[in-house]
């Protein structure tokens, strides 16, 4: 063999011979939803559908831009979701939807799967970020679970951002609560497909944590709450299994217990998080109930799963994924 043959086959030996490299772990990852629900693609007009995928995506970065700079998993559920609280077109915070008598009463949780503290607060009127506010309920500790004025009071003590009710009502939900009082089309119908919000993320440190934030359904009454604030209905992480955001008619996800049933069965049984999602998700179809969830598992695999025609969603992650998506199959 001539000489450049010889150093070409040796090459070739060596390549063979090198095992292939592992791909490096996810050092960090989020995923986020917008609410789930029935929408066509045939009815959403391109210039809609990009406005929501901006914002989808303007919320995506801020929670990864924390991530990448070192901030925890609980920071980084935070940051997304107060920027969807203070979007009009998300279902939480300003844009809610309104109540039968015609108010604004907002429903989150939050919870950290290194320590499983959780803080949630429900039915509460004029406080400008709830997912603050549950946030503040599980550092304060002597208590998960806050409701109505008692949530307002605790919200005042810690000093939290307060807003009049012009800041939360907005136009088309008003018209939205009009058309559910005539009869004319189901609350699921005028809600879910601007719905809820919710964040899971894992962060370098390997720490799980997910929130959730909503103004619940059009039209609720006599206090009514959803799955939102209900931790291991809407809301659940736990470093051992999994992180989990739902969106969907909160009734049913309160009866199958979905956040935590999907972290059961990845920590139980060992499934995939892709795996116990569908399967939680097809209970939930199976009572009658849609809506979705977001889960991430500790490694940073993030999922989805919604037996909808859509869910407005995106994840991001350290290797350079950054998507965001509205109908299935996208
Ligand atoms: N799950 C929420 C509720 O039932 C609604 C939604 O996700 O859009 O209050």
């Amino acid at each position: 063999m001539t000489n450049p043959l010889r150093r070409l086959v040796a090459l070739a030996l060596t390549l063979i011979a090198t095992p292939a490299l592992a791909e490096p772990p996810v050092q960090w990852s989020i995923a986020i939803h917008g609410g789930a629900g029935t929408m066509s693609r045939e009815e959403m007009i391109e210039e809609k559908r990009a406005e929501y995928e901006a914002a989808l995506q303007a919320a995506l970065d801020a929670g990864a831009q924390v991530l990448r700079d070192g901030g925890d998993a609980i920071e980084a559920v935070r940051t997304v979701i107060v920027t969807l609280e203070d979007d009009p077109r998300f279902n939480a915070g300003r844009g809610a939807v309104f109540t039968w008598d015609g108010t604004n009463e907002l429903d989150a949780s939050i919870m950290d799967g290194r320590d499983l503290s959780a803080g949630a607060v429900a039915a509460v009127i004029g406080v400008k970020n709830p997912i603050l506010l549950a946030d503040a309920v599980r550092l304060d500790g002597r208590h998960v679970f806050l409701s109505g004025k008692g949530a307002e009071d605790f919200a005042a003590e810690y000093g939290l951002e307060s807003a009049e009710p012009s800041w939360f009502a907005t136009e088309p939900r008003l018209r939205a609560l009009e058309r559910f009082k005539a009869g004319k089309v189901s609350a699921i119908d005028v809600d879910l497909k601007y719905g809820t919000v919710g964040a899971v993320a894992l962060d370098s440190a390997g720490n799980l944590a997910a929130g959730t934030s909503t103004g619940g359904t059009t039209g609720k009454r006599w206090g009514r709450i959803g799955d939102s604030p209900v931790i291991g209905a809407g809301t659940y992480a736990d470093n051992r299994s999994c992180a989990v955001s739902a969106t969907g008619e909160g009734e049913y996800f309160i009866r199958v217990g979905v956040a935590r049933q999907i972290c059961n069965r990845v920590q139980m049984a060992g499934e995939d998080v892709q795996t116990a999602a569908d399967a939680v998700i097809g209970e939930v179809g199976a009572l009658g109930g849609e809506g979705g969830v977001i889960v991430m598992a500790p490694d940073g695999e993030a999922v989805f799963a919604f037996n909808t025609s859509g869910m407005y969603r995106g994840r991001a992650d350290s290797k350079g994924t950054s998507e965001v998506a509205i109908f299935a199959g996208e």
